[in-house]
């Protein structure tokens, strides 16, 4: 099974994606999460994605492709998080899987307003030691400013401030809603309301991924 994890920014796609790959053994491919682990390690890709991922704007396809080709599996199932961002970027995955036989098996298109993108932003805070997400009113660590998993001090994301956040609204809107016509025609995409909490979203998530349509 391969899935596309679509929507906009704090929608909760990476959220989604930790609980359904411990449920069905399935690989997480977050492009965001591989790129701030570039960056911290200041990889020459991580050297060259900063700047964009600091400004909110997408980086360059031609890295992201590069850096899909490089780690899809050849076998196995996999939920794709944060890519495809653009059209050129969806018809890349097309080409490598139809190159590998393979193809998509469903899009989720995680759906939600403005306000409740800018509130779960705004309150996300992230695990500087181990990357675990955490919100501050939906989702708390158990003592505050501190990681359940492994101790490590949370921080707020640079690109979690307000106006960073409204940058990538727009972005999404401009560069990644297109994509939603694009599966659209393949008849591949389900959409979510994203607005639930964070149980009753995946009970209806694995609704829509053991039904065989
Ligand atoms: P994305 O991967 O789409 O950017 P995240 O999964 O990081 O989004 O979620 C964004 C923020 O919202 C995080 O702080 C997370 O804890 C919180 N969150 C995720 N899903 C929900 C939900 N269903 N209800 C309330 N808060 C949520
Ligand atoms: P995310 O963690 O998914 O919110 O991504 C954080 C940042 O990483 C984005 O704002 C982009 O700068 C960059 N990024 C992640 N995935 C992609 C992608 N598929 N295409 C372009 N840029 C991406």
């Amino acid at each position: 099974m391969i899935v596309v994890f679509l929507g906009p920014p704090g929608a909760g796609k990476g959220t989604q994606a930790k609980l359904l790959s411990q449920r069905m053994g399935l690989l997480h491919l977050s492009t965001g999460d591989i790129l701030r682990e570039a960056v911290k390690n200041q990889t020459p890709l991580g050297l060259k994605a900063k700047e964009y991922m600091d400004r909110g704007e997408l980086v360059p396809d031609s890295l992201i492709v590069a850096l899909i080709e490089e780690c899809l599996p050849e076998e196995g199932g996999v939920i794709l998080d944060g890519f495809p961002r653009t059209v050129a970027q969806a018809q890349a995955l097309e080409d490598m899987l139809s190159s590998r036989n393979k193809k998509l098996s469903k899009v989720i298109l995680f759906d939600s307003p403005d306000e409740v993108i800018v509130d779960r932003l705004s309150g996300r805070r992230v695990c500087s030691n181990c990357g675990a997400v955490y919100h501050i009113k939906y989702n708390p660590p158990k003592r505050e400013g501190v990681c359940d998993l492994c101790g490590g001090s949370l921080v707020q994301r640079e690109d979690d401030k307000e106006d960073v956040i409204r940058h990538r609204l727009e972005v999404y809107r401009k560069q990644t809603e297109p994509l939603i016509d694009f599966y659209q025609k393949r008849n591949i995409i389900f959409r979510l309301d994203a607005t639930k909490d964070i149980q009753d979203l995946f009970s209806e998530l694995e609704g829509i991924l053991k039904d065989g349509r």
